[in-house]
């Protein structure tokens, strides 16, 4: 697996690498057949985070099946593996300094009804079985499941333009 630390190539920005994390987020099938792909990806975009990776892909389910090991004793499980398979996911790897933990406020409450308006899953979702969107929950998570999820080459490093108005 790929363990390497993220990185940021322009030198003036090296002082903003303290903190650098990297998160998987993932639009579920229901984001995907509801027409929400531009919105979820906006809001990230719009906060200042750096989409490193992303891919519309059918998950097979042995991969579904790997990215949710840990829920495997729940009684949910298998509907959830059924969930995740049911249709095209898109997968992204976004980059920046306290990302894991921002990204999980982005995106709100496990059960849609209790996620905070102003979150993806509290003004876009009704069901903790349909809750559009995946965040990772660490940034061992964010490792593991980024490696899980993207091969090497469809990881991009680059520095956007906006870089030196994000961050002094
Ligand atoms: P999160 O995605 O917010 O990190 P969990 O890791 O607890 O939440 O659960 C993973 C996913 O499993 C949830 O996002 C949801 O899609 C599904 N899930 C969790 N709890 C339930 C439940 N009680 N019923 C149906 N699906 C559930």
């Amino acid at each position: 697996p790929r363990m390497t630390k993220p990185r940021i190539f322009l030198p003036r920005l090296v002082a903003a690498m303290e903190g650098v994390e990297e998160t998987y987020i993932m639009i579920k099938p229901d984001g995907v057949q509801r027409g929400l792909v531009g919105e979820i990806i906006s809001r990230f975009e719009k906060k200042g985070f750096l989409l490193k990776g992303l891919k519309l892909f059918q998950c097979p389910k042995e991969l579904a099946e790997e990215h949710y090991k840990d829920l495997k004793d729940k009684s949910f499980y298998p509907k959830l593996i059924g969930y995740i398979t049911s249709g095209p996911v898109v997968c992204m790897a976004w980059e920046g300094v306290g990302v894991v933990a921002s990204a999980r406020k982005l995106i709100g409450a496990t059960n849609p009804l209790q996620a905070e308006p102003g979150t993806i899953r509290g003004d876009l979702a009704v069901q903790t079985g349909r809750n559009v969107v995946h965040g990772s929950d660490s940034p061992e998570n964010g490792h593991r499941e980024i490696a899980l999820w993207f091969k090497e080459s469809e990881l991009c490093q680059w520095v956007p333009a906006q870089a030196p108005w994000l961050m002094e």
